[in-house]
């Protein structure tokens, strides 16, 4: 933030906007609710393991949407998986992202065609903030999609308009 600081001519004085204060404090303390729902899930574990070290950039995985600001969907959703996602991301507080990752989260991916039992996409239930491709994606990929998210929050203004309009979509 260096174009917000400024220094006095006694002793040093740190200035900044409150909006990107508080940016950062939200960007460095993603804390996840894991939605695993098929194989992708095996990687977004994986990325939580600690070769990886997802702690570094400040994301730690949580078991409730009550103590989560984002949702990663991992997998294949399903017609009787809707509801529960749709429910559960009603339950975390605002503002709150969705990652998608995978194809089958992102358009359905393998049944797109012929899965009669499955989403195409879960855009259609809750509004997706970041898509990660793959089948699975690597978890370098799912690393890259939490600093996409990272870079959205840090543009956003939590005492101006709506944080977070995109959640208005589904
Ligand atoms: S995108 Fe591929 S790896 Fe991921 S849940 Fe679907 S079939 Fe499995």
């Amino acid at each position: 933030m260096p174009d917000t600081h400024s220094k006095t001519g006694q002793g040093n004085v740190i200035i900044t906007k409150v909006d990107d204060l508080l940016n950062w404090a939200r960007l460095s303390s993603i804390w996840p609710m894991g939605f695993g729902l098929a194989c992708c899930a095996i990687e977004m574990m994986a990325t939580n393991a600690s070769h990886y070290d997802l702690d570094r950039i400040g994301v730690f995985p949580r078991p409730s949407p009550r103590q989560s600001d984002v949702m990663i969907v991992a997998g294949t959703v399903t017609f009787k998986m809707a509801d529960r996602i749709r429910r559960l991301y009603e339950q975390m507080a605002e503002p709150r992202y969705v990652i998608s990752m995978g194809s089958c989260s992102n358009c359905g991916g393998p049944y797109w065609e012929h899965g009669y039992h499955v989403v195409k996409g879960v855009d259609r239930i809750v509004p997706v903030d970041v898509y990660v491709p793959g089948c699975p994606p690597r978890p370098e990929a799912l690393i890259g999609g939490i600093l996409k998210l990272q870079e959205k929050i840090r543009g956003e203004s939590m005492l101006g308009p709506k944080a977070n309009p995109s959640q208005d979509r589904a």
